[in-house]
């Protein structure tokens, strides 16, 4: 039988009597279930709090990499006239709040049909890289402070700057952002991506198969770890990758 426990909280997991003990919190109540195996596949700087089991080593590993924080500002206009007559669907910005801002990928998907005709709607998506404060640090440091600038950044600055530079790249193509947008979002995700290690600040010898990830995802007993920051790769088939291989390392 399977039973999903939705709104719950892992705060302690421990093997004990052959098997685990997981304690969660859920509706403000404490608690706990005996299961034969336990995957954790929450991020890897929460396992040394769920966990007390780990060795130094380890818990030094779990806690290595930072999650990358990350924004993305979706814009709907209501004609993409000038963008077609432009030639160009996007853009680069480094150094402005918008690093890259273009026409969003051509999907349909149900009744939702991507726009063909520059006279229709189109949505545009931007994506904001706040590691840019603190130029010069260590990057797990820049993305720390970056997390906390997303925090502060309120949206009337996202509006304007994205109003801004949408007036730089295609104004003299004929849009007017005060004219053409019909609505912003900004999305934030202060715990973005993945880490993946960079030869700038990282020991060029690691890799997606080398590094302190592979000691970080140690199996612990009845306990595995899974996650996309166990594969040191930022995307769904790293996560699906890790989940494999949490679910091998208990059942054989
Ligand atoms: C903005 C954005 C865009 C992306 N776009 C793409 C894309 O286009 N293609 C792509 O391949 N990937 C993309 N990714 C990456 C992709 O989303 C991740 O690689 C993937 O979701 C990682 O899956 P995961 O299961 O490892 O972790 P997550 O999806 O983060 O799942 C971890 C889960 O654990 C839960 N959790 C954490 N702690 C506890 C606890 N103590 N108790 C109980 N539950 C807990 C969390 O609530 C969460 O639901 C994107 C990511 C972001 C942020």
């Amino acid at each position: 039988m399977v039973r999903i426990r939705l709104n719950s909280t892992a705060v302690c997991v421990e093997n004990r009597k052959g098997g685990v003990d997981v304690t969660y919190r859920r509706s403000g109540q404490t608690e706990r279930v005996h299961s034969r195996h336990c995957i954790l596949a929450c991020y890897n700087n929460m396992i040394p709090y769920l966990c007390s089991e780990l060795g130094k080593e380890q818990v030094q590993a779990l806690e290595y990499p930072e999650k990358v924080p990350l924004a993305i500002v979706n814009v709907a206009l209501r004609h993409w006239r000038p963008i077609a007559s432009s030639g160009l669907g996007s853009f680069y910005a480094p150094g402005r709040l918008l690093c890259t801002m273009g026409m969003d990928f051509p999907v349909s998907i149900g009744d939702y049909a991507f726009t063909r005709s520059p006279d229709e709607p189109a949505i545009l998506q931007g994506w904001h890289a706040p590691a840019t404060y603190n130029p010069g640090r260590p990057i797990d440091e820049r993305y720390r402070a970056g997390r906390t600038a997303l925090y502060q950044t309120p949206f009337a600055t996202f509006e304007t700057e994205t109003k801004q530079q949408l007036d730089l790249a295609w104004g003299p193509h004929g849009l007017d952002a005060e004219r053409d947008i019909a609505a912003i979002t900004v999305n934030r995700w202060p715990h973005g991506y993945a880490y993946e290690y960079m030869d700038l600040w990282d020991d060029p010898s690691w890799s997606r198969g080398a590094g302190p990830h592979v000691v970080a995802r140690q199996q612990i007993n009845r306990i595995s770890i899974a996650n996309s920051d166990s594969e040191s790769y930022a995307y769904v088939n790293g996560a699906i990758d890790a989940a494999y291989r949490a679910v091998r390392e208990q059942t054989t």
